[in-house]
């Protein structure tokens, strides 16, 4: 059954004031808050377990080790990859994308175009253009509209023989928008392209199954599913993270070295050089099965009430616009009140215990095609509640009441 209640006792953050006020954390696309189970996770690992893995015959090694593959096994379960080496820890999906990218530019060629999607965070923008650049490929750009939703027509148009690649976020961390992944999937593959999808949204709402979505490449981060920061994990097919060369060289990734020439470990090592971050890996599975125990579908049904109930308040206020009006999204209202600077509003939320994001969201193309410096953002998990929507609303009345 789900509780909100008593979800949130799991969150010890979710007690504590904010300039004298209680926390109202609505800055959940940026970070998600971790519950106690994945606090003590970390502290039994430290306490416990705090060693170097893979090389050492002495216990505490072999126990971390353990515990990190044994993250490693949860996470391939969640995500369904075939094979537990499918799935390579990172340092988060910006991490996951550039691997991949710098994977990628040995194998393109000068006239090879990669296709991105107008709704992108800059780091699925940033690493594509430094590929193009390095070896002459063109990065296109699927459109969007009014409503944030990209405009699938032109998706068509723009595939050729020359795809290669195709990048796209399965959700909009600047307007929530949920991307049509399966069919972006599918025609790329009609014409040979790749396809990775930017998860860092969607997995903290949905759970997916990679293997039904046929996808290459899928990455995530855990900071964004109620574990730490610093370690994400990249899901990419057997066949294509052995056609990619290693990213980063040093110890953990090879299989034999002399002056001469070193020769690579096997997946998932080839990808992972130097000492990993153990601690975040085990936590992160923890995090896995935190969210797991919740259940995907009472959050998703949970956040789409939460979503519902927030979008109809705010429009009750004129003069506030919401960017981002798909009926196809997830718990993320993007807004701005007519003539004033969201920096101002989030200035006077934080004042009254509200935590919002406010700026261009890392998404700055979004922001360009609305002609806006940026807007709030509003992004609410599972252990919101619609008592801290009534008071959001009060301050943003407030606010707008002090700006005009
Ligand atoms: N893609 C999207 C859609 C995101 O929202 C984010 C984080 N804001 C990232 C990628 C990058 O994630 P990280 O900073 O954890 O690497």
């Amino acid at each position: 059954m789900f509780n909100v209640e008593d979800i949130r006792k799991d969150f010890p953050i979710l007690f504590r004031k904010v300039n004298g006020k209680p926390l109202v954390y609505f800055d959940n696309a940026a970070t998600s808050q971790t519950p106690q189970q994945v606090i003590d996770a970390i502290v039994d690992y430290y306490s416990n377990y705090n060693a170097n893995i893979h090389r050492g015959v002495h216990t505490l090694s072999q126990e971390a080790t353990d515990l990190y593959e044994q993250a490693r096994y949860k996470i391939q379960a969640h995500f369904n990859a075939k094979f537990s080496h499918e799935i390579i820890f990172t340092s988060g999906a910006t991490h996951s994308i550039n691997l991949v990218a710098n994977g990628f530019s040995s194998l393109l060629k000068k006239g090879d175009e990669i296709i991105v999607s107008a709704l992108e965070h800059h780091s699925n923008i940033v690493p594509w253009q430094m590929l193009c650049e390095r070896i002459g490929a063109t990065l296109k750009v699927i459109p969007m509209n009014q409503e944030g939703e990209l405009v699938m027509s032109e998706f068509d148009e723009l595939l050729s023989e020359n795809t290669k690649l195709v990048f796209v976020n399965h959700i909009s961390n600047a307007l929530g928008t949920i991307n049509p992944i399966e069919y972006i999937i599918e025609e790329a593959h009609k014409i040979g392209a790749a396809v990775l999808i930017d998860g860092a949204q969607s997995t903290p709402h949905i759970k997916p199954d990679v293997q039904k979505l046929d996808v290459d490449f899928y990455v995530a981060s855990a900071h964004k599913m109620c574990g730490p920061t610093g370690v994400g994990m990249l899901y990419g097919k057997e066949e294509w993270l052995k056609k990619l060369p290693p990213y980063q060289g040093g110890g953990e990734m090879i299989a034999e070295v002399t002056f001469e020439k070193t020769t690579y470990a096997d997946l998932p090592h080839k990808f992972e050089a130097g000492t990993p971050n153990i601690c975040g890996g085990i936590a992160f599975g923890t995090a896995i099965d935190y969210m797991n125990r919740v259940g995907f579908e009472n959050i998703a049904k949970y956040e789409h009430e939460l979503l519902e109930y927030a979008t109809e308040k705010l429009l009750e206020i004129d003069s506030l616009k919401i960017y981002g009006t798909s009926k196809n999204k997830t718990s993320v209202i993007s807004f701005n009140l007519e003539g004033i600077h969201p920096y101002d509003v989030g200035t006077i939320l934080d004042k009254l215990g509200i935590a919002v994001r406010t700026g261009h969201h890392c998404a700055q193309p979004i922001m360009d095609y609305f002609k806006i410096p940026g807007t709030v953002r509003a992004s609410f998990a599972f252990y919101n509640t619609k008592q801290e929507i009534d008071i959001l609303m009060a301050g943003v009345k407030k606010a707008k009441l002090m700006l005009s």
